[in-house]
Parts: structure tokens; sequence; C-alpha cells
């Protein structure tokens, strides 16, 4: 990525002007987007490795746009972020999410992505337990994933707000643990419940003696700290094989399941003789 300044002016190169204008484009159509109906949910079961049965399902958000087609939550979730659509996507993916929990046997689990803007005032993560006790499902079968970048900013907020989801009894994941900077300060300072190894590691664990160790390491550090580890990514059945040797206790990956929706998952826990 090649800058040139000129009289002050930074000017791009045409790759990054074409990704400022897709992202100008994403932003814009999401702003007057109807929510509502373009929005939804799909399910990603997450395994237990002893029982092979489906412990849970992590709500994947879904944005099919009538006029640019699907777009990746990788790319608009951070856009809301920005632009301030979060919020309401959030509590209207979260009822959605909670709906489809209520269809599912007592001992299965949602597992519900927050962003940072979530987590970032007492209002928000209030109105979050309100859509919670207004849906009837036991907190104790919520979990939500949280990364980093959620608790960087206003790590004090953040650490409340996650308390108060604490103590109405919900779980609260560690995303993509190993991709940031501060992950084991994280681990030490906040009321974890399961950590979530990245899936990176897992792509590297049948050539790399490094990441195998690495997967070790953090499933010790797991036990260690009684905190539950979900293996994300996992792809093929030697990926798999590996894991197992590690003592690996849930596992989540196309090699099990890609996300689905939701009249699928009663089929899943079925199938698998969950319940
Ligand atoms: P994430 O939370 O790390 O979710 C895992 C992503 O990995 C998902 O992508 C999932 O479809 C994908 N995945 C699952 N198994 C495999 C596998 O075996 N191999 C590979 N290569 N990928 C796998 P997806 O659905 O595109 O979501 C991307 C990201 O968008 C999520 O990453 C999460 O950060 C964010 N996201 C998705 N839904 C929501 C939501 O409702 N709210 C918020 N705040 N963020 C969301
Ligand atoms: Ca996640
Ligand atoms: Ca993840
Ligand atoms: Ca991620």
């Amino acid at each position: 990525a090649k800058k040139h300044h000129r009289a002050g002016v930074v000017v791009f190169n045409a790759e990054q002007a074409d990704e400022l204008s897709r992202q100008k484009v994403v932003e814009e159509t999401l702003q007057v987007a109807d929510l509502e109906t373009e929005l939804s949910l799909v399910f990603q079961p997450i395994i237990d490795v002893a029982s092979r049965r489906p412990a849970g399902f992590e709500a994947l958000a879904r944005w099919n746009c009538p006029t640019i087609g699907p777009v990746s939550p990788a790319e608009f979730i951070p856009i809301a972020e920005y632009n301030g659509r979060i919020g309401l996507i959030t509590r209207l993916l979260l009822e959605r999410a909670l709906k489809t929990a209520a269809t599912w046997p007592d001992d299965v689990f949602l597992s519900f992505n927050l962003s940072p803007h979530d987590l970032a005032t007492a209002e928000g993560v209030n109105r979050l337990v309100g859509i919670i006790r207004a849906s009837g499902v036991d907190p104790r079968r919520i979990t939500f994933e949280i990364t980093e970048t959620a608790v960087m900013s206003d790590f004090e907020q953040a650490n409340a707000s996650i308390r108060i989801l604490r103590q109405l009894g919900c779980g609260i994941a560690l995303d993509d643990f190993g991709t940031g900077y501060a992950s084991l300060s994280y681990v030490h300072r906040l009321p974890l419940s399961k950590i979530k190894v990245d899936g990176s590691f897992v792509r590297e664990i049948h050539r790399k003696e490094t990441s195998v160790k690495i997967v070790k390491s953090v499933l010790a550090l797991c036990a260690e700290m009684r905190l539950e580890a979900i293996v994300e990514g996992v792809e093929t059945e030697n990926e798999m094989a590996i894991l197992e040797t590690l003592g690996v206790g849930s596992v989540q990956g196309y090699h099990f399941a890609r996300p689905m929706a939701e009249a699928e998952t009663h089929a899943f826990l079925k199938g698998t003789g969950a319940s």
C-alpha cells in the first residue's frame, strides 16, 4: 500500500480507493437498510468432544442486502459499530437468537457475539438484561462471546458490564484467543468462563510443532483456571485427531458442521442423538 503525499493531501492508490468506496457504499446502505427483514442468523454447533454431541450453538449474523447482495459480518459489523447501528442490530439479533434457543432442549446453550459498543455503557448492557429476562430463557444457557477489543478502550466499564451479565448467570467466553496483544492479562482480570482458541492455531497444527505446543499450553492454562476451552476452526479429521490427543473439551468447525438455519438445528440435535 503506497501513499503519495502532495501538498499535504494524502492520495491513496487504486486498491485503497476501491476499499474506501466499498466501505462507503456498505456504510450508506446499512444506514438505510431494513434490518428486520434483511438480517438473519445462522447457528454453528459447538461439539462436546467426549460425547461427540452438540453442547450448544454459536449464533452468527447474516445480512442479505437486496441492492448489494450478501455482506459478511466480518465486513458489516465493524461498520455498524462505527456508524452506531450496532446497538439496534445486537438487540434485534439477541431477541431472535433467544427465540431459537427456547426451541432447543434445556441442556443446549446459546453462544452470542457482542461488540465493543454493547459493553460500553451501563444503559446498553441493561437493555440486554431486559431482553434476556423477557425471553424466559435461563441465563445459565447463554454465553456471550467477547473479544479483547471490546474491553480495550474502557476496561472499567466493559468489566462492569461483563460482571452484570455474569451475575445474571450468563457465561462469558474470550473469543479469538491468542490473536490479540494482551490475552493473558484479560484472562487474569475478567470474570471469564470460557476461552475460544482461534482457528489460526489449528490451521498449522499438523505441520508446526509450535502450534501444537501453543494449543497444549492454552488447554493447560484453561484447566488450571477452570475455564472451558473451545477450539475453533476445526476443518479436518487429522486436526481433530491431534486435538483429541491434547485433551480438548469442545470444538467447532466445518469438520463437524457449517453454520445452519434455525430449522436445521433441530435435525442436527436429533441426528447426533442429543436429548
Ligand atoms: P467469530 O466470532 O470468530 O466467528 C467464527 C467465524 O469462523 C464465523 O465466520 C464462522 O462461520 C467461521 N468458521 C466456523 N468454522 C470454521 C472453519 O472450520 N474454518 C473456517 N475457516 N472458518 C470457520 P462468520 O460467520 O463470517 O463471522 C465472522 C465474524 O463476524 C465473527 O467471527 C464475529 O467476529 C463477527 N460476527 C458474526 N456474527 C456476529 C454478531 O451477531 N454480532 C457481532 N458483534 N459479531 C458477529
Ligand atoms: Ca465468536
Ligand atoms: Ca472466534
Ligand atoms: Ca473472529
